[in-house]
């Protein structure tokens, strides 16, 4: 089935490529989808520079854009159950997950929905009756918008509404392992009535199909979610042209406990800190931070529950969490825990993959926590992106944030202190772009979400979400023209 959307038409890949997918919770076979080449990027991107330049989309009124936004979102609650199963099956991930994720998106739909119609350009004050100036806001133009596997439609969704809500027009590169709700969605925003060549998919692999969305000259902006490692490449790639660049690029999430915290709580949201989703999440409080004096019943705790924790499919109802991505995924992991172990970490439960023989061809992998970690370790330093927690301890506040402070991410963290002074003392000084307090990894579309450091730069989601698709243009008008005599001559 021809499945790469361009110019408001579903067609193969020009080379007839194609790829299978795989559920990760294991092995079975969910489909076979077109795998596009830079060839394919390259039409996509010409339809979406047409739409832009010639069509309608970016001089609509910004509230009926808007109104676009919000009947998508009446589509996605109509075909929520179809979009869920379809994440769970390329993710793996438990379907309960995959619909929060959908009542997630059609929040976000909604949040920019309204936005759109709110943002309002403003008038400047001359100072003079004889000149006029005012503030416009216009689309930034052809946005590439590159996303990763864990979170594929929400990832998707916090760049495409924006990206729409300002007029833009967009090529999406979603991660080659998770395709398919990205189709799904190019049907219901066509189905709402977005015009053809606005939204347009390619899927494939990053260094051939979404190579062009970070080089062509006829992009403007590229989007990107994902590692570290290709956020530099892409960052690299756009200076040739100078795009205005977005980046997320995930973190090293300290989880600070101090001894003064509510015991069970705290035990409990470190839990789901660091092994929601199996640890695949660019906030996982990877890193558990304690207080000295609470330390050995803390771990011993949490050692306790992680055992307990069980891992199935998407459509195990049992299930408490689910497998990693892909085989070399669940390698990677591998590979950091041995490292950690090397580097003289304490293995205290997991480290491997589970002996369950029903688990056998998903690549699953056990809630994993290594005691002893070391400032400056590879684990301290490097995520794993798995359901991997490290221990660290501190003796007093200052001790805390210098230690939750030193990494080179600084995407988000949680504090967890029944002193309300010190909660806040701690949020302020810790350099990471979310903070939760006795509390881990609520988001809400309309706060900022993003990184500080190497976390990356730009802003997803909130007022300063849209202005990151949106030029800001000073217009100014001479009422009474003529000449100047600046010169006398
Ligand atoms: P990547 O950063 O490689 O992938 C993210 C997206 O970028 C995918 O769509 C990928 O394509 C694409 N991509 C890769 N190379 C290029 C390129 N040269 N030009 C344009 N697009 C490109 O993540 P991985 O899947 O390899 O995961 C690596 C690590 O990244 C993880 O272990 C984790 O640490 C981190 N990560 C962070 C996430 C976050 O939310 N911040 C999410 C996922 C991963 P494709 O993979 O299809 O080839």
């Amino acid at each position: 089935m021809a499945d790469l959307y361009i110019g408001g038409e579903w067609v193969d890949a020009r080379a007839g490529g194609r790829r299978e997918i795989r559920c990760p919770a294991d092995g079975s076979l969910v489909a076979e989808v077109a795998e596009a080449t830079a060839e394919d990027t390259e039409a996509a991107i010409a339809a979406a520079r047409r739409a832009f330049d010639t069509g309608p989309w970016p001089a609509t009124p910004a509230a009926e854009r808007g109104n676009l936004l919000l009947r998508t979102a009446d589509l996605l609650d109509r075909d929520a159950e179809e979009f869920a199963r379809a994440e769970s099956l390329d993710t793996g991930k438990r379907l309960v997950e995959s619909r929060y994720d959908m009542s997630d998106i059609a929040a976000c739909l909604r949040y920019f929905g309204k936005l759109a119609g709110n943002e309002a350009g403003r008038v400047v004050d001359t100072g003079s009756a004889d000149s006029f100036s005012r503030i416009v806001h216009e689309p930034v133009g052809v946005c590439g918008l590159i996303t990763p596997w864990n979170y594929p439609l929400l990832q998707a969704v916090w760049k495409i509404a924006p990206a729409l809500a300002a007029g833009n027009t967009f090529v999406l590169k979603p991660s080659e392992l998770t395709p398919h709700t990205a189709i799904l969605f190019m049907r219901l925003l066509a189905e709402a009535g977005l015009p053809g060549g606005v939204a347009n998919l390619v899927l494939g692999a990053g260094p051939t199909a979404g190579a062009p969305l970070s080089k062509h000259p006829d992009v403007d902006l590229v989007s990107f979610t994902g590692g570290l490692a290709t956020g530099r490449v892409i960052a690299a790639n756009a200076a040739a042209t100078v795009k205005k660049v977005a980046l997320e690029l995930g973190g090293k999430n300290p989880n600070v406990v101090f001894a003064d915290a509510d015991f069970e709580t705290a035990v409990d949201y470190a839990l789901t800190a660091v092994f929601l989703h199996s640890g695949q999440v660019c906030s996982a409080g990877a890193r558990l931070i304690v207080q000295r004096e609470w330390h050995d019943e803390f771990v011993d705790e949490l050692v306790r529950r992680a055992e307990r924790i069980r891992l199935g499919g998407p459509f195990d109802e049992n299930a408490e969490t689910g497998p990693l991505i892909s085989a070399a995924h669940r390698e990677k992991v591998e590979r950091y825990v041995a490292t950690a172990i090397e580097e003289g970490a304490v293995l205290r439960t997991g480290g491997k993959r589970p002996d369950d023989p029903a688990l056998q061809d998903g690549f699953y992998y056990l809630p994993t926590i290594l005691d002893n970690v070391q400032q400056g370790s590879t684990a301290v330093v490097e995520e794993s992106f798995g359901p991997v927690l490290t221990v660290e301890t501190f003796t007093d506040e200052d001790d805390a944030v210098r230690i939750a402070n030193d990494t080179h991410y600084g995407l988000a963290g949680g504090v967890f202190t029944q002193d309300a002074a010190r909660a806040q003392r701690v949020a302020n000084r810790l350099r990471h772009g979310t903070v939760w307090i006795n509390d881990y990894h609520p988001y809400l579309p309309q706060a900022e979400w993003g990184g500080y450091k190497q976390s990356g730069f730009g802003r997803e989601l909130g007022p300063t979400g849209l202005a990151e698709y949106t030029e800001v243009k000073h217009i100014h008008q001479n009422l009474k023209p003529g000449p100047q005599h600046w010169f006398s001559g």
